[in-house]
């Protein structure tokens, strides 16, 4: 078997995978929502004078680098279910985990009276 390159075109295509893969698969995810702003530089645009446009983005790091995926509107809940998720299931880990020492700590005094 030929290893798979990246960036090959023979996959499937963003669009078909957004058809097969959908956001309700996504249960935990982990960064910060962020709202990236900038000006398009269009000289008629009301972003010229006003506002800047607002566009909802995910920030992740990865690698030891800063990733940054923009989001649609519609795509926000998803992710902020997600994100809620992922700190619960942290904390919850957390709290198991210092359960665990004080049994541990509990067993141990126990088995080393005896
Ligand atoms: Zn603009």
């Amino acid at each position: 078997m030929q290893p798979k390159k990246l960036g090959s075109t023979s996959g499937p295509s963003r669009a078909s995978l957004a058809a097969v893969l959908s956001l309700d698969s996504i249960r935990s995810l982990r960064g910060s929502l962020i709202t990236l702003r900038r000006r398009c530089g269009k000289p008629t645009c009301h972003c010229a004078k006003g506002a800047p446009h607002a566009t909802p983005a995910l920030s992740f790091s990865e690698n030891g680098k800063t990733r940054i995926l923009t989001l649609t509107p519609a795509e926000l809940p998803t992710v902020r279910r997600a994100l809620s998720h992922y700190h619960k299931a942290q904390a919850q880990t957390g709290k198991d985990a210092e359960r665990g020492l004080r049994l541990l700590r509990r067993y141990l005094a126990r088995a080393r009276q005896a």
